[in-house]
């Protein structure tokens, strides 16, 4: 908790952390309590690329910022840095999933994927997911609450401390494609991203940074009004209502109408290809017929169509897709001219797939209805 002297002085929330700052809200501290905003820099380091989990006097900083952190850390300046409770590896030793404690006790997880040569960190944007979709284990559980820009942030320095400590090279790429949906807690992802993507700090490229959505259609509409630099994935699954809503309940609130063009309006104020994610389901939606349907939804679009193996979660019973559909689902929109790609599946051992994650402290929320 605050002390009662704590003001609330933090950008996004009254009861932030120092890791919920950017580099420019750091400077403006500093400058509003008469300390050189120059020394931003330091603290910065020390935190974004030395992965610092406290401020304490063992680090070396010059007597001004030693005062002002201080006085700051007096006054209830708090860090993120989650406990990792639980840390999995994979048997092919590919797939690291972290389950972080966050200071309220709820639980997020973390996925971190080695590919040749580079890495991709998986983060989780929120506790539990509101949106319902009946094939994915963070849907099945509900929604607990939005985190904090700090909380993402600390995601991302904790998948690097985590690779820095095994001796492997730092993060290339990071997808928001763990727990949660992201553009449902716009403004703490977009502030989160802008401060791992500082060249300053984890210094994680914007354009290799993917936002993954359902569908949530105000949310597509502000990345493209405010021509965010973050690629963009929608998750689609389905090209009519009726069986969209089967899967994405959250449907009924965007149909596909309007999914689609606010995705064309993304479009054409960007300039940008979307990534459409396709979760191959036995029969449900892995026939040719589905493929064509899909075709004719997406033309027009510069659209990548990114297919996913079904993992399995407790509450929903269809089988992934056969390896021969999947390759005719892929070789009909290859031939309609999309690019078209089937993400390697990943970590199923230990429960590190897409749409595994889920806190072991179980159900609570609710849905969007
Ligand atoms: N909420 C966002 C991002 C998190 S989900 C979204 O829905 O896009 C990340 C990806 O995992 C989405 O593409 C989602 O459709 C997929 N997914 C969810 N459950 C899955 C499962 N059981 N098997 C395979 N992919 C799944
Ligand atoms: Fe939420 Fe994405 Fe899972 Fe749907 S697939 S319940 S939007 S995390």
């Amino acid at each position: 908790m605050q002390s009662p002297a704590h003001k609330p002085r933090f950008a996004m929330d009254p009861f932030g952390s120092v890791h919920d700052l950017t580099f420019a809200d750091l400077e403006r501290m500093l400058e509003a309590d008469g300390v050189r905003p120059i020394h931003a820099g330091s603290v910065w380091r020390v935190l974004h690329r030395g992965l610092a989990t406290d401020l304490g006097p063992e680090h070396d900083f010059l007597p001004p910022v030693r005062r002002w952190l201080d006085s700051q850390l007096s006054q209830g300046m708090r860090l993120d840095c989650p406990t990792v409770s639980e840390a999995l590896v994979s048997t092919d030793g590919a797939t690291r999933k972290l389950l972080l404690r966050l200071e309220d006790g709820q639980e997020v997880e973390t996925v971190v994927m080695g590919y040749p040569g580079r890495y991709t960190a998986c983060v989780s944007t929120q506790a539990g997911c509101a949106m319902g979709c009946v094939f994915c284990a963070t849907g099945q559980m509900g929604f607990v609450r939005n985190l904090r820009p700090g909380e993402i942030v600390a995601q991302v320095l904790a998948a690097q401390r985590m690779l820095r400590d095994s001796g492997d090279a730092g993060l290339r790429n990071l997808v928001l494609m763990g727990m949660g949906e992201p553009l449902a807690n716009y403004d703490a992802v977009i502030q989160a991203l802008r401060i791992v993507s500082d060249s300053r700090g984890a210094n994680i490229s914007p354009s290799r940074i993917s936002i993954s959505t359902v569908g949530v259609v105000p949310g597509i509409l502000r990345l493209a009004e405010e021509n965010q630099p973050y690629p963009l994935a929608v998750s689609l699954h389905a090209t009519n209502d009726e069986e969209r809503t089967a899967l994405v309940p959250v449907n009924q609130r965007w149909p596909l109408a309007s999914l689609l063009d606010a995705c064309r309006i993304y479009s054409a104020k960007t300039s940008r290809k979307i990534f459409f994610g396709w979760t191959l389901m036995e029969k449900i939606n892995d026939t040719p017929e589905h493929a064509r349907q899909l075709v004719a939804l997406l033309k027009g679009l510069d659209a990548h169509v990114n297919l996913i193996h079904l993992n399995p979660t407790d509450q929903f019973r269809a089988g992934a897709s056969e390896a021969s559909a999947a390759a005719l689902f892929k070789s009909i929109l290859q031939e309609a001219g999309f690019a078209c790609t089937t993400r390697q599946r990943r970590g199923i051992d230990v429960a590190a797939g897409c749409g595994q994650l889920r806190s072991r402290a179980g159900a609570v929320g609710k849905r969007v209805e």
